[in-house]
C-alpha cells in the first residue's frame, strides 16, 4: 500500500505494528497517525516485547511525570541528603540537554539514543525546552509531557556543566568523589554525562558495567549529548541480553525508536505533506540526494579549494548512473527527440542541500538533454538556507521537514558524516547509497557504495574497553556491530 492522503482508503495499520499507542488525539498531531498515508509499509515488524516496554514506559511516564507527586518527591532529592527520604520506590530520571549549536540531525540522534538508555534503566526522559523542541515535534507519550519544567531546579546551571564541573560524572570518578559517597550509602542526587562529541577518557566510563552500577541509585542523571551512542550500549555486558530481546533485528533501532519518537509537529507536517503532494506524489519513483558538502562548516568536502562543487556533483552523477538510480543524459541533440519518446516513467528527485548549486545543475542538466532511457526527471529542492544557523525555530522547521521528505523516497543517496541524512535513512528505513570522497579517509574509486545497514553511525565511540589500557578494536566484540563505511573510527549496528 503506497496511497497518497486524498487515497479514499481507510489506513490499515496507523499504529505501525503496534509501535505508537492508540491513545491519543488524532488532530494535536497529524503527523503521527498520518505517516501512514505517505510511507510505505516497513517491512521490518517491532518485537512484542518491545512493544510491551514501550507500553510499560509510557504508564511509568504517565506514573513519574512532571505534574506528579512523585516527581516533586524526587526533587526534593536535589535539595536533602537523601537518607532523609523514603525511597523504595522513587521515580528516577534522564534529562536531555541538547548541544546548542548542534543541528536538527545531531539532536534526534542523541534524543532517541537517551531514550532508550532510559527505557533499559527504568528512568524517565524528561528533554530541557531550551530551544525549539516543542515547535518541530508532538509530545510522544500519552497523557503527559517530556518537557522539563522551566523552573527545574538546577536549570540556571546547565550552561556550565562541563567535563570539568565538580558533578560531572567524569570528573567525580577522576577524583573520586562517587566512590566516597558510595561507601556511606549516599550517593549524589544528581550527575551531569558529558557525551559530547569532544568527550574525555573518564567521560567514557558511562558505557561501562561497573559505572553503571554506580550511576544506577543517582535519581537524576543530566546527559548533554549530540551523538548516536546506542552501539556501544549494545557492546555492554549489562544490556546485551535485553537489547537482544527487544530487537532481534538489530539494524532497526533506529528505525523503530526514530518512529515512535519523531513525530513532526503540525505546522511542519503541514510543510511535508504540501511540498509531497505538490511536487512528488505523481511520480512513478522518488529518489532523494541529501547534498552535505559542509562548506559551511570549514570542513568542507574536499579539501582541495579548486572546483570544490563539480568534485562532488561528479561523484552523484557516476554513483545515480553506476547504481542505475538516474540515468546518464545525451547531449548530442540529435538523436534526442528519437530516444526521449520511448519510456513514459517519470522519476522525481528530491535534493537537499545548504545550496542550490547542486540542484540547478542536476534540473539544468534533465531540462536541457533528454535522458538515455526516455525516463522523465524532474529534480526539486524544497530550501536552500546557505548555511546552518542555531536557535532559529524556523530554520529547524524546514530542515526537519526536509529530512522527514527525504525518508519517504524510495531510493536514497546521501553524504557521508551527515546526521541529517542519517536521521531520513533511519526513519525511511532506507539503506543508502553514501557519496566517497577519496581526498578524506572514504579512499575508494567507487563514486558511492551501498551502506550495510540503514542504522546511523555512532561518530565517536570510546575506544577503549572498559578497565583496559590498550585500545581495542571496538567493531570486533559483537558480530553485529562494525566499523561505519564513512567515518574509520565509528561504529555502527548491522
Ligand atoms: P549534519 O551536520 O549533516 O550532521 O546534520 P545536522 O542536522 O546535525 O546539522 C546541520 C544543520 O545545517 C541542519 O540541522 C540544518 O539546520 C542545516 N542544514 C544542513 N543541510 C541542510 C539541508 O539540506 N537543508 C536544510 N534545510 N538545512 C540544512
Amino acid at each position: 500500500f503506497y496511497g497518497h492522503a486524498h487515497t479514499s482508503e481507510k489506513p490499515k495499520d496507523k499504529l505501525l505494528g503496534g509501535l505508537l499507542s492508540p491513545g491519543f488525539n488524532e488532530a494535536s498531531c497529524l503527523s503521527r497517525y498520518g505517516s501512514i498515508l505517505y510511507r510505505k509499509l516497513s517491512p521490518h515488524k517491532p518485537s512484542p516485547y518491545l512493544i510491551s516496554k514501550l507500553r510499560n514506559y509510557e504508564s511509568l511516564h504517565k506514573q513519574c511525570g512532571t505534574n506528579t507527586e512523585s516527581y516533586n518527591a524526587t526533587l526534593n532529592h536535589l535539595h536533602r541528603p537523601r537518607h532523609d527520604i523514603s525511597d523504595n520506590d522513587t521515580c528516577k530520571y534522564v534529562v536531555l540537554l541538547f548541544v546548542g549549536h548542534s543541528g536538527v540531525g545531531n539532536r534526534m540522534l542523541s534524543l532517541v539514543s537517551s531514550f532508550l538508555f532510559a527505557v533499559l534503566t527504568n528512568r524517565l526522559l524528561l528533554i530541557d525546552q531550551g530551544d525549539d523542541v516543542a515547535a518541530l515535534l508532538c509530545e510522544p507519550f500519552p497523557d503527559t509531557t517530556w518537557a522539563l519544567p522551566l523552573d527545574f531546579p538546577l536549570r540556571n546551571q546547565f550552561e556550565s556543566f562541563d567535563s570539568n564541573h565538580p558533578h560531572c560524572y567524569g570528573n567525580m570518578m577522576k577524583n573520586k568523589t562517587v566512590e566516597l559517597s558510595m561507601d556511606d550509602s549516599s550517593p549524589p542526587p544528581f550527575v551531569f554525562l558529558n557525551l559530547v562529541h569532544d568527550y574525555n577518557e573518564h567521560d567514557k566510563r558511562f558505557f561501562c558495567d561497573r559505572d553503571q552500577s554506580i550511576m544506577k541509585e543517582v535519581p537524576w542523571l543530566l546527559i548533554r549529548s549530540n551523538q548516536y551512542f546506542i552501539p556501544s550500549l549494545f557492546l555492554m555486558p549489562l544490556f546485551e541480553k535485553e537489547l537482544s530481546k527487544l530487537f532481534p533485528e538489530k539494524e532497526t533501532v533506529f528505525h523503530h525508536l526514530g518512529r515512535y519518537l519523531v513525530h513532526p509537529s503540525n505546522q511542519v507536517w503541514g510543510l511535508i505533506t504540501r511540498y509531497y503532494e505538490t511536487y512528488l506524489a505523481e511520480s512513478d519513483e522518488r529518489i532523494g540526494i541529501q547534498i552535505r558538502d559542509f562548506s559551511s562548516t570549514g570542513l568542507p568536502f574536499q579539501s582541495s579549494k579548486e572546483l570544490p562543487f563539480t568534485y562532488m556533483m561528479d561523484r552523484i552523477l557516476d554513483c545515480s548512473a553506476q547504481e542505475n538510480l538516474l540515468p546518464r543524459v545525451i547531449t548530442n541533440a540529435q538523436n534526442s527527440v528519437l530516444n526521449a519518446t520511448r519510456n513514459k516513467k517519470t522519476k522525481s528527485v528530491l535534493v537537499t542541500s545548504l545550496s542550490s548549486w547542486y540542484f540547478e545543475k542536476l534540473r539544468n542538466m534533465y531540462r536541457d538533454n533528454p535522458a538515455i532511457t526516455g525516463e522523465s526527471i524532474t529534480v526539486f529542492q524544497p530550501s536552500h538556507e546557505e548555511s546552518q544557523q542555531s536557535n532559529n525555530a524556523q530554520h529547524d522547521m524546514k530542515t526537519l521537514a526536509e529530512i522527514y521528505l527525504l525518508s519517504l523516497m524510495d531510493e536514497f543517496i546521501t553524504s557521508p558524516w551527515s546526521t541529517f541524512g542519517y536521521v531520513a535513512q533511519g526513519l525511511g528505513g532506507l539503506r543508502p547509497w553514501i557519496l566517497s570522497n577519496p581526498l578524506r579517509e572514504m579512499d575508494s574509486d567507487s563514486p558511492c557504495r551501498w551502506a550495510t545497514s540503514m542504522e546511523p553511525c555512532f561518530h565517536y565511540p570510546p575506544s577503549y574497553g572498559c578497565g583496559a589500557k590498550t585500545g581495542i578494536d571496538t567493531g570486533a566484540r559483537v558480530q553485529y556491530v562494525r566499523l561505519c563505511e564513512d567515518i574509520s573510527w565509528g561504529i555502527k549496528l548491522f
